[in-house]
């Protein structure tokens, strides 16, 4: 059997004990009037499930634990268990045998609910029964009472019991599940679509945020493209233009340089020069003076020379022999001194000539030899002065060799915290250059900072712009150093030592710790000889260097030598400066007075080539006037040895004049030589002087265009250096960049020329306005989300079409099973409705066709002989037949496992009883019928019979009868 057992204790009336095992397909229940039968089928309806206090004809759901009788004590528990045969599957569950029981306590006033004593949710009872016809809504349980239910019921309420009959109240069930889970999905997407419209606009609004961030990171890099290649330019330009500027300026500042020395010794000259006129006038003016006493005393000495001539005519033409002879010899002796004082000026002069001649020679070859020396000089000031320039262009550029520290040098402005190279902090006192080069070695070109962070961060700065390496020296890091007092006494006692090298360093007080600790353990010793000794003594514990360069390291290791190009430093390069220009100095001023002594031979040599000049004329003017003197005395010679002078000894002649002539002569020809020297070299000297003249006036107005040049360069230098650094400035301050890397990285030559487009893009960046540029990130970031959520949203979307197309395939479902349910009861209703009746219709009908999943359901009825009428109208006995009717209806359309009847035919004639009880005996084959009746043709029908009795007061048991026991049992009661 399908319901195999009952237990039950403590409900309702049942307050022992009960069981009743089901072995027959129908059992009747019989029993007098409230002795407990309809409590069984109330506790049937309990296990299942029930949950009306109404239904369960109470007040509270605790009326239903044994409330105590006469002499029974109330309980507190009321529990019934149903065992089930679930061999035919028939209950959802996969046990063969299925065990449901329900408890429920007074105090708590809960139920418990336990399948297969395992206990359970009441949705899981529901589960157990759903659909399987026992269901609350099915006609499978009638209670007492109840059977005209059916007929009276709205079509609403009647379509229930069709829609348990046909299976689909699992369906309606997952409906309702699907539905709520259909609301909450949409108010997840409600809530959902709030966030992503949320989202989205701030989607929108970043996206805008986001391009103009754009456009101002692309406007910010063409700005600088173009406005670095425009600085870079600029700087280019002026950096080129200061270098011809300077070449320019030197090229002036050599041509001033000279004309002002020129102008000066041209002054100087001049002035001399003009001296010298001055004493030249004035010699020619004595000369003249001379001259003219020389010429009156030729005057008179001539007129007295004719007076004895005249005296002699006379003598020789009237005197005696003797006196003749006389006379004769005297105008020989004359003519003899004539001859001879020509004849010896001529070879004083002849030798003069020589003489000069001989010392032109002599002079041009010192004028050679002094060209030579002047040369020698100035080559050699050529050569120093290269070298100075080549010291001072490495002094001017200190870091060329190392790209680092230069870049860092030139960015000092923008950088933070740094000093200088170590070079350049330290100046090393005479003489020591080069032990102190030798001592700083490789730091002296680290790069001295105000502490680790300047350091950091100008190494950041080489690295961003590739700009080269460098190696810093923080101040806050650097420790003193010194040699210990034996080791100065070891040294001290030692030939050769100087000092320590720090002593040999001038510098700012704030680099005292810095020198200390580079240089206050080193010793300076005078050569390498002594400094081996030194090193030997200190046990190789310091660091030793000579004063040529030469090293012991500590421990040991020597290293020396000399390089072609000195050992040089700036601290050395510093130093060869100087003794250059010492040098230099010394050897222009040589130069002056070699050319000085070169100016003055040359002016000797013109001298004597005008002297020599003058003399070749006189001699040569000397050379006729020798012959007539020398032919007169020949000729009176002749005269006077004709006179046969032997005879005659000629007297001693007293008359000198003729040798006074003869002298004054000679001194107003020689006076007369001089005297146009003097002239000549005059008019050279003021011919010389007016050129001077004229060429100082050249000079000044050149100068004076020159320095008017020199300072329009200078004023074009200041203008262009403002501007370059103005430039450089930028470049470090705006851009972090030097111009190097700027030159090499950034440059474009095509956007150095559009200087305009710098303007033109500041304008178009101050337009933009504020900028997030954190909005590329945002919107990246919120599109993520955005598009997170929008799939969020396709999910729910997608779970909402899912919900909604199961609601749709279940009402399908449904609809065609409530569908082939309903015409397969409605084929049987009329067949059962006539046998019942013994005639008439009846017809389920639909109220709405078209709306199968809500229709309700009506009943049209018509019993044999009777015209339609209201369902209402019918008697007690025709509506529990309609009941009956259909309920056998559905048992015909569908198999029903279990079917409980409380006194449902109670109001039918015994004919119709016996219809009803041949049904249910004709059903038995597959349908387990209880049957709580009073009736005995139902009771004939059934296979066994129960008897409920109250052997106690107000407590039922139970017992099995005969029919007529059971009839007794009925009647005894009645
Ligand atoms: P009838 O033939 O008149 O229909 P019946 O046999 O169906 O009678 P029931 O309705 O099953 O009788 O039983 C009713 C009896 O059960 C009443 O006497 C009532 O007092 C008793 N009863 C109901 N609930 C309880 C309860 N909680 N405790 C004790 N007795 C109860
Ligand atoms: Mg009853």
């Amino acid at each position: 059997m399908f319901l195999k057992k009952i237990e039950m204790q403590g409900f309702k009336s049942f307050a022992d004990r009960v069981i009743i095992n089901f072995d027959d397909p129908v059992t009747g229940v019989v029993g007098p009037n409230g002795c407990g039968k309809s409590n069984i089928s109330d506790a049937i309806r309990w296990v299942l499930g029930e949950q009306s206090v109404k239904s369960m004809r109470g007040s509270s759901m605790t009326d239903v634990i044994f409330n105590g009788s006469e002499n029974r004590k109330k309980v507190n528990l009321a529990e019934v268990t149903l065992v089930f045969d679930n061999e035919h599957k028939v209950l959802n569950s996969e046990y063969e045998e299925v065990e449901v029981t329900r408890r429920l306590y007074r105090d708590t006033r809960e139920s418990e609910y336990l399948i297969n004593k395992v206990s359970c949710r009441l949705r899981d009872i529901h589960d157990l029964v759903m659909d399987t016809g026992l269901g609350r809504d099915s006609l499978s349980i009638i209670s007492q009472g109840t059977i005209s239910y059916f007929a009276e019921a709205k079509p609403l309420e009647r379509r229930v019991i069709f829609e348990e009959a046909a299976g689909v109240s699992k369906y309606k069930k997952r409906k309702i599940e699907s539905i709520s889970k259909l609301e909450r999905t949409k108010e997840n997407m409600d809530r959902m679509q709030d966030i992503v419209d949320e989202v989205e606009r701030q989607v929108n609004s970043l996206k805008r945020a986001a391009k103009k961030a754009e456009l101002y990171k692309n406007k910010k890099e063409m700005l600088q493209e173009v406005e670095v290649s425009v600085l870079v330019r600029d700087i280019k330009e002026f950096t080129d233009a200061n270098e011809k500027i300077k070449e320019q300026m030197f090229k002036v500042d050599a041509e001033i340089a000279s004309i002002e020395t020129s102008e000066g010794v041209y002054d100087h000259e001049l002035e001399a020069k003009r001296q010298e006129m001055y004493k030249m006038d004035q010699d020619i003016s004595k000369a003249q003076e001379l001259m003219m006493s020389y010429v009156r005393e030729i005057g008179l000495l001539e007129t007295r020379k004719v007076e004895i001539d005249e005296r002699r005519k006379y003598t020789l033409e009237v005197g005696d022999k003797k006196a003749k002879a006389q006379e004769m010899y005297a105008l020989m002796n004359d003519a003899k001194l004539e001859y001879d004082d020509r004849k010896e000026r001529h070879t004083e002069l002849s030798a003069e000539v020589e003489f000069l001649v001989e010392s032109n020679y002599e002079r041009n070859r010192k004028i050679a030899d002094q060209q030579q020396s002047v040369g020698t000089l100035q080559s050699a000031i050529n050569q120093l002065s290269n070298r100075l320039d080549i010291i001072n262009s490495r002094l001017e550029r200190p870091f060329e060799s190392n790209h680092g520290v230069q870049a860092v040098m030139n960015n000092k402005a923008s950088l933070f915290g740094i000093h200088d190279v170590i070079g350049n902090v330290f100046t090393a006192k005479d003489d020591y250059e080069v032990a102190i080069t030798t001592a700083l070695a490789g730091s002296i070109m680290h790069l001295v900072t105000d502490d680790d962070k300047a350091a950091v961060n100008a190494i950041n700065f080489l690295k961003k712009n590739g700009a080269g390496r460098a190696t810093f020296i923080p101040l806050s890091v650097a420790r003193p150093r010194s040699v210990a007092n034996d080791a100065v006494t070891v040294a001290t006692h030692a030939q050769g030592y100087l000092g320590v090298a720090s002593d040999f360093v001038i510098n700012d007080e704030v680099y005292d710790d810095l020198r200390d600790s580079l240089l206050g353990n080193v010793l300076v010793v005078d050569t390498i000889e002594s400094a081996n000794v030194i090193a030997k003594r200190l046990q190789y514990n310091y660091k030793l260097v000579t004063l040529d360069g030469d090293v012991i390291h500590r421990g040991g290791t020597m290293s020396g030598g000399k390089n072609r190009a000195n050992n040089t430093s700036m601290l050395t390069l510093k130093r060869d400066k100087e003794n250059l220009e010492t040098e230099i100095a010394a050897k222009k001023d040589a130069l002056i007075n070699e050319e000085n002594l070169m100016n003055k031979l040359n002016i000797e040599n013109k001298d004597a080539g005008d002297t020599l000049m003058q003399r070749r004329i006189a001699l040569a003017q000397l050379e006729p006037l020798l012959d007539v003197k020398r032919s007169k005395y020949e000729r009176l010679k002749m005269e006077y040895e004709e006179m046969n002078p032997d005879e005659i000894a000629p007297e001693e002649q007293g008359d000198d004049i003729v040798v006074q002539l003869n002298r004054a002569y000679m001194e107003r020809d020689e006076l007369t030589t001089n005297l146009a020297l003097l002239r000549e070299r005059r008019h050279a000297l003021s011919g010389d002087i007016q050129r001077k003249e004229v060429l100082i006036r050249q000079y000044r107005t050149d100068l004076n265009k020159l320095t008017q040049e020199r300072h329009g360069l200078i004023l074009e230098t200041t203008k262009n250096n403002t501007k370059l650094e103005s430039g450089l400035e930028r470049l470090s301050s705006e851009y972090q960049m030097t111009f190097d890397y700027a030159l090499e990285n950034i440059y474009d030559e095509d956007a150095a020329m559009s200087r305009d487009e710098v303007l033109k893009l500041r304008n178009e960046i101050n337009a933009l306005g504020n900028v997030n540029l954190e909005a590329p990130e945002e919107y990246a970031e919120t599109s993520e989300r955005f598009e997170f959520y929008t799939k969020q949203l396709g999910d729910l979307v997608e779970a909402r079409d899912k919900l909604l197309s199961v609601i749709e395939e279940m009402d399908e479902i449904m609809v065609v099973q409530f569908k082939e349910m309903f015409d397969k009861i409605n084929k049987e209703l009329p067949i059962v409705f006539s046998a019942l009746f013994g005639g008439g219709k009846a017809k389920l009908i639909l109220e709405d066709e078209n709306d199968l999943l809500n229709t309700g359901v009506d009943i049209d009825v018509q019993p044999p002989g009777k015209s339609v009428q209201n369902i209402r109208l019918f008697s007690g006995g025709e509506k529990s037949l309609i009941a009956i009717s259909t309920l056998f209806a559905i048992l015909k359309a569908r198999h029903v496992p279990l079917c409980i009847f409380d006194e449902v035919e109670a109001a039918l004639d015994s004919a119709n009883v016996e219809r009803f009880a041949n049904y249910i005996r004709n059903f038995s084959d597959d349908t387990q019928f209880i049957v709580i009746t009073h009736r005995p043709g139902t009771m004939a029908q059934a296979d066994v019979l129960y008897g409920v009795t109250m052997p106690t007061k107000g407590v039922s048991s139970m017992l099995r009868v005969k029919l007529d026991e059971a009839i007794e049992l009925k009647e005894a009661q009645a």
